[in-house]
């Protein structure tokens, strides 16, 4: 029987890299990649090919130029689960922040799941059958001060979301997203130890989420009931 394909965008750390490891040990060949940690993210493929017996390929490209991600696709077969993680975060005032600086969020967080969701939708559509998740974020729904551009780019990512399942409800694809609260990652070591604090005591659940629980959650969504498609699922210890 031949074994699933997942593309996992952002793998080499955080939460792409446990999303990596959750879908190796179920069984999925995969395509992963990363921006600039190629050697970490060959490793992971050694690592996850060793243990799980699955094929890896780690492909270092910047998810936001589009003729890399055409790139990416002229390589890969057939797709069953395409996930959108690779992202950044850029903390500051919107007043003090470049058009660069914009851009640079917006081609990472935004233009780069176009990309890859226009060429899996086609893949898809002709195989009936597929899943897309988008790694979003509780500020895509509820807005963060100095974050404005990331909010931004992950409000339009959970819209992106919920109009793309409606146009491939009819093919059999799904697409949902997971909203995370504060998980800890790099993307929150620019925290120091009072602000991670501060952030802490405003989670009811009193601590940050784990990559592996996102990797939990992101695996189920594989083989959740294809009648779930179009949702913005909230994973953030009841922050929101
Ligand atoms: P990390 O900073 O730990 O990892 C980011 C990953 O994305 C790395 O693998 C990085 O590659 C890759 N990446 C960044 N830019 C590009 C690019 N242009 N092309 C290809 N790959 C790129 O982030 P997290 O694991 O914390 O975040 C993963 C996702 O989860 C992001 O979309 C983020 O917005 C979302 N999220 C995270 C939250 C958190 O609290 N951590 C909360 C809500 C959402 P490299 O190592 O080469 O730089």
């Amino acid at each position: 029987m031949r074994r699933k394909t997942a593309l996992i965008t952002g793998a080499s750390r955080g939460i792409g890299r446990a999303i990596a490891q959750a879908y190796g040990a179920a069984g999925y060949d995969l395509f992963l990649t990363c921006l600039t940690s190629k050697q970490a993210l060959q490793d992971l493929c050694t690592q996850i090919s060793g243990a799980y017996g699955v094929c890896t390929h780690a492909c270092c490209m910047d998810m936001g130029d589009w003729p890399s991600v055409q790139d990416l696709f002229s390589g890969i077969g057939e797709l069953d689960v395409l996930i959108n993680n690779a992202g950044i975060s850029h903390i500051g005032l919107l007043s003090d922040m470049t058009p660069q600086q914009w851009r640079r969020v917006m081609s990472t967080n935004l233009d780069a799941c176009f990309y890859t969701c226009k060429l899996a939708a086609q893949k898809m559509v002709a195989q009936k059958r597929g899943r897309i998740l988008n790694i979003s974020s509780v500020w895509g729904i509820s807005g963060a001060s100095m974050e404005t551009a990331y909010s931004a780019s992950k409000g339009a990512l959970n819209s992106l979301t919920r109009a793309l399942a409606k146009e491939l409800a009819p093919s059999n694809v799904q697409v949902n997203a997971i909203a995370c609260g504060v998980i800890d990652t790099d993307m929150n070591r620019c925290f120091s130890d009072e602000e991670r604090q501060a952030l802490i005591d405003a989670i009811p659940a009193d601590r940050f989420g784990t990559p592996e629980e996102v990797a939990a959650l992101a695996l189920q969504l594989a083989d959740a009931p294809a009648y779930l498609t179009g949702q913005i699922l909230t994973l953030d210890g009841g922050f929101l």
